[in-house]
């Protein structure tokens, strides 16, 4: 099933995609969803023709938890050691935008900006020390993400916060895939059409369930949070005027433009 947020109209509503058509959820669970224990999707009676309406980004996180060198070539571009455990940063909720919205190029602070291309994880349930075995019925599904990064404020900065929380620098979308294996989907990345990320998440050092289950013992994960599972080889750099699009098996394709 693909869940997704959407605006017609001046509205904006939650929605399940089949096809080219959408159906409104009774409620707009998406819009703000960690006041809730769990997301619900009960289906109402509205329907729409997907290509009419707005795509907004699928999720209002409390939070974004963001994977550093995840994948094993990933690490070695960086000359990086493998991890013993995972590696979390975190990424502020103002910086998320949605399909076809613009990434601000910070030229005030940066003089390089790369994209990431990852899956993520949007949390269904509210999950606290949860085992890998049992972490399935905490996670709703599955989108694609792009961890913008201003490269050099990264290497400058003690730690990350600066260099990934700029506002736009967490596209996410177009919508919430509930039903893929986390285990083994390509996800590619293009930078104006031309592909320069091309990965199964099989390559990844820690699975999906274990870093679901690892950030849980650090902090409650609340409904609506995104976990960014990092990124593979082929980081580069963007600039303004650029398109950038993260494209996940079984889920769809995340487009973004760069302006300064
Ligand atoms: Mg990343």
């Amino acid at each position: 099933m693909r869940i997704g947020r959407f605006r017609k109209d001046g509205r904006e509503f939650t929605g399940i995609v089949e096809g080219e058509r959408v159906f409104a959820l009774k409620e707009d669970l998406l819009a703000t969803p960690f006041f809730k224990d769990s997301i619900d999707v009960e289906r109402g009676t509205e329907e729409f023709s997907l290509e009419g309406l707005d795509i907004l980004p699928p999720v209002n996180p409390s939070k974004i938890i963001a994977i550093g060198l995840n994948y094993k070539a990933h690490a070695a571009e960086f000359n990086k050691e493998l991890p013993e455990e995972p590696m979390l940063f975190m990424k502020p909720p103002t910086a998320v935008i949605g399909q076809g919205e613009a990434i601000v190029y910070p030229t005030h602070m940066s003089r390089r900006v790369d994209y990431e291309g990852e899956l993520a994880v949007v949390i269904g349930r509210r999950a606290k020390d949860v085992t890998e075995e049992e972490v399935d019925k905490y996670i709703l599904g599955y989108t694609c993400f792009n961890d913008v990064t201003a490269r050099d404020l990264q290497k400058k900065d003690i730690q990350y916060t600066r260099a990934k929380g700029f506002d736009t620098f967490a596209p996410m979308g177009p919508w919430i895939e509930t039903d893929i294996d986390p285990d083994d989907v390509t996800i590619e990345t293009y930078l104006n059409g031309e592909r320069r990320q091309h990965t199964s998440t099989a390559d990844m050092i820690f699975s999906v369930r274990r870093l679901v289950s690892f950030v849980s013992q650090v902090m409650t994960l609340l409904p609506g949070d995104v976990i960014a599972t990092g990124t593979p080889s082929g980081v580069g750099k963007i600039k303004s005027g650029d398109t950038i699009e993260v494209k996940i098996e079984g889920i769809g394709t995340l487009v973004n433009t760069v302006i300064a």
